[in-house]
């Protein structure tokens, strides 16, 4: 699959057919037990079944009295209270006719009841130790039933299943300390760039402060994956080759940015091509921004992603690139983001350049239950601050342009704030 890496003048390849050459080339990450502690977002890769019933045993939903509902028969009937159990505890004696027993929530329901009576519906005096009940109760009311929730033997996870906090939960419950699962995919990210310096070193003339990756790796913690800082790396072979090997050695992806165009220090993309020699491609892809792109397979199967170093195309590419990749190791079945049509707010132009644009915008939901972009971004690769507060990347195919009303396909980059109603761009 080896190609050599195109010239200036390469032809653009659509959008889908790089993402499919990346997805293509990867495969799930090899399952292993993975403890409870770190399984959330995690993805099941066994069978995973209940080892008891839950609930285990019969307990009260409601604080009250436990009693035999034909003991209630016609209401307003006083019964002798003879115990009292609490959560934990279990009734020493069994329940007899004409008798009621306290109860909490979560308490076995003694032998001999059969339903609980809240403790709402009930008028004691203390002085005689005895209940009147106000009605009477039906058999089985209030009362959890065994295996109501889960049946022995029954399948809690199945392969290919995300686990989410509530499975978390349902996990534990049943005594598990770890399950067979896809690994977090562990996410190396490399700043390559002469111009570039870290948080606290000087600014000499010329030089920026890195953000790409910052940003990048935090855009890893946010989708759920492990990430490793790499660094910063100089513009020359060895640097960026001492990096993804690095990050090759301790990683199960490398991301890197910056080097992958056609300026005479844009090393990144042949040394990917020589880490890789299998599969690599570089790239021109037809969209805007983001459209220089290198990816590879090492041998070891470990995906190296070159990104344009521009740092809003950094996150185009991330988003259009890499996300999907990593899910796909991490064993998920749904690999992009919510994608949908919404109502254009606002007039969206471009011209014609043969490249679908990706374009930050903020949407939200409005009374008409669609979603509606309200404001779009001014299209720059460089302008950061301008995208920050955007939860929506705006897919406009190559045209002239759409109008107020139009309908565009974006992807929900941020579903919290979708639903939200959130403020407005910078400089939209
Ligand atoms: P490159 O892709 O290396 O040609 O870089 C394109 C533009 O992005 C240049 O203006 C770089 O200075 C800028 N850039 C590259 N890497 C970074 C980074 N890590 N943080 C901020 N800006 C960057
Ligand atoms: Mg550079």
């Amino acid at each position: 699959m080896r190609t050599v890496p195109p010239g200036p003048r390469a032809p653009m390849i659509p959008l889908e057919e790089a993402q499919a050459f990346v997805l293509d080339a990867v495969a799930p990450l090899d399952p292993e037990e993975v403890v409870l502690d770190e399984l959330l977002g995690c993805v099941a890769a066994g069978v995973v079944v209940a080892r008891e019933p839950s609930p285990r045993f019969a307990n009260s939903s409601m604080d009250g009295f436990a009693v035999r509902a034909a003991d209630t028969e016609g209401g307003s009937v006083r019964l002798r209270i003879v115990a009292s159990v609490f959560a934990g505890d279990v009734a020493t004696t069994p329940l007899g006719e004409g008798e009621a027993m306290r109860i909490m929530t979560g308490a076995p329901v003694p032998e001999g009841a059969d339903s609980v009576c809240m403790r709402e519906e009930a008028t004691v005096d203390e002085h005689t130790q005895t209940v009147v009940l106000h009605r009477a109760v039906r058999i089985g009311e209030s009362v959890r039933r065994v295996g109501d929730d889960v049946a022995e033997g029954q399948t809690l996870l199945e392969p290919g299943d995300e686990i989410g906090p509530a499975l978390v939960g349902v996990l534990a419950s049943q005594g598990y300390e770890a399950v067979f699962a896809h690994p977090r995919p562990r996410v190396g990210v490399l700043s390559t760039g002469n111009e570039l310096a870290g948080p606290s070193d000087a600014l000499g003339e010329g030089k920026i402060r890195d953000s790409n990756r910052p940003s990048i790796l935090a855009s890893l913690r946010r989708s759920g994956f492990e990430s490793v800082d790499l660094g910063i790396v100089a513009d020359t072979r060895d640097e960026i080759t001492r990096g993804f090997e690095r990050g090759v050695f301790e990683c199960d992806a490398v991301v890197s940015t910056g080097g992958v165009s056609v300026g005479d220090a844009d090393f990144v993309k042949s040394v990917i091509g020589e880490l890789c020699p299998d599969s690599f491609r570089s790239m021109q892809v037809a969209i805007k921004p983001g459209k220089p792109f290198a990816f590879g397979v090492t041998p070891e199967g470990t995906p190296l992603f070159g990104l344009a170093g521009n740092p809003v195309s950094t996150l185009v590419g991330f988003e259009l690139f890499v996300r999907p990749t990593l899910r796909k190791l991490a064993g998920h079945r749904q690999l992009r983001r919510p994608t949908l049509d919404m109502v254009l707010d606002c007039p969206l132009p471009r011209t014609r350049d043969g490249k679908t644009h990706l374009v930050h915008a903020v949407c939200c939901i409005h009374d008409d239950g669609r979603f509606h972009v309200e404001r779009v971004a001014r299209v720059a690769s460089h302008l950061l601050h301008t995208i920050a507060h955007s939860n929506a990347l705006v897919v406009v195919p190559d045209g002239d342009g759409l109008g107020t009303g139009d309908t565009v396909r974006a992807m929900i980059l941020d579903v919290d704030q979708a639903a939200d109603r959130p403020g407005e761009l910078a400089n939209g």
